[in-house]
């Protein structure tokens, strides 16, 4: 019988999204933030309750939370995208400038998305390589750019998985070079200290890309947003579905974002646990961490990064490792957690090393 359902055939390598269907204690693998919102902020929430509308549809603009990014920012409402996390986002830039005979442009390794979503989407996806120190090669990459002509370039600062950011003078320089979308993923920006925000008014083909994810403990909620020209904002509106982005989350990230210097606090205890953990994984045998200006740390073991993967979880703890990507051998990926649960995770690790 001739089967009329026929799924994609490009789409065919593709796996559903998964997550380790594994319980842990001690949850270090996927660089959320390890406190809950802060009390006030889940109270202010509740007393929207009862007059919630839960009934009517969501305003598709999300206009109350985007003129609060906005004011922060000192843009027009216009600069402004928010969607249902920074995948959406990321999706919808890939709709509006990619699909069938674009390409775009990411450096591996990386966010895995980017290629993920390009393939959806239709859009053929290069990589450049980062270096052993995980930076980009500007040579090769204005090289890229001149030969393939892509329509999009994803520079993720800092980098997931690798903790580093793309300095500012790389960025501006690829700016230069090119017409393309350059967006840059600050997913991790606020634990960083260099941000390309400033950039916005000179370049009208950079997107800044920023998640309510990690430092806002929104994750379950799924709130991202992007700073970028008015038309390119207008681009993205025309083909994300009109409701994608739920009230609750709205109303839930106007809170936040309205209390955001309560954060501040948040993101100093996180780097200076970062650099806590730093101090530690230097100072352990067979352990070499890489430099991070986000809120975890890549680190390479001596011994075999799956054993110790499975060790650590012997302990409790999830961490995160990878496979396939040579410049990832036998490296692990951990968030940087509570104090308690980095103690864990750093007595855990010590005793592995030592066996
Ligand atoms: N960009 C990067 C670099 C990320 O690591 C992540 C989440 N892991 C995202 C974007 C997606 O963020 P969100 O949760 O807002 O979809």
């Amino acid at each position: 019988m001739n089967k009329k359902f026929v799924p994609r055939q490009d789409l065919a390598g593709l796996k559903p999204y998964s997550v380790p269907k594994v319980s842990a204690k001690i949850k270090l693998d996927a660089n959320e933030s390890p406190f809950n919102l802060p009390f006030e902020i889940i109270s202010e929430i509740k007393s929207e309750f009862d007059g919630f509308l839960f009934n009517r549809y969501p305003d598709p603009l999300s206009t109350g939370l985007k003129r609060k990014i906005a004011n922060y920012y000192g843009l027009s409402e216009e600069c402004v995208g928010v969607g249902n996390g920074a995948d959406e986002i990321i999706e919808c830039l890939l709709l509006a400038y990619g699909g069938r005979g674009r390409m775009s442009l990411a450096f591996e390794p990386t966010f895995s998305m980017y290629q993920i979503i390009s393939k959806i989407t239709a859009t053929e996806f290069i990589s450049l390589r980062l270096d052993n120190s995980f930076s980009i090669s500007l040579d090769k990459t204005i090289s890229t750019i001149k030969r393939f002509k892509p329509y999009l370039i994803f520079i993720c600062s800092p980098n997931n998985p690798s903790g580093n950011i793309a300095p500012k003078k790389t960025i501006e320089e690829i700016l230069n070079q090119t017409d393309a979308l350059v967006i840059v993923d600050e997913a991790y920006g606020e634990f960083s200290k260099q941000s390309v925000v400033d950039l916005l008014g000179s370049y009208p083909n950079l997107v800044v890309l920023r998640t309510f994810s990690k430092v806002f403990c929104l994750a379950s909620l799924r709130v991202g947003y992007m700073l970028a020209d008015s038309e390119i904002v207008t681009e993205l509106n025309k083909v994300r579905l009109p409701y994608s982005y739920n009230s609750f989350s709205q109303m839930a990230a106007a809170k936040v974002f309205e209390r955001r210097d309560i954060f501040d606090s948040f993101v100093e205890k996180i780097i200076s646990e970062r650099e806590r953990i730093m101090k530690a994984l230097r100072e352990m045998k067979g352990v070499y961490p890489f430099p991070s200006d986000a809120n975890f740390i890549l680190f390479r073991t001596e011994i075999n990064s799956d054993e110790v993967f499975k060790k650590l979880l012997g302990y409790g703890i999830l961490t995160r490792s990878f496979e396939g990507d040579p410049l990832l051998e036998n490296c692990l990926r951990v968030t940087v957690g509570s104090a308690e649960e980095n103690n864990e995770f750093l007595k855990a690790l010590e005793r592995i090393t030592q066996e």
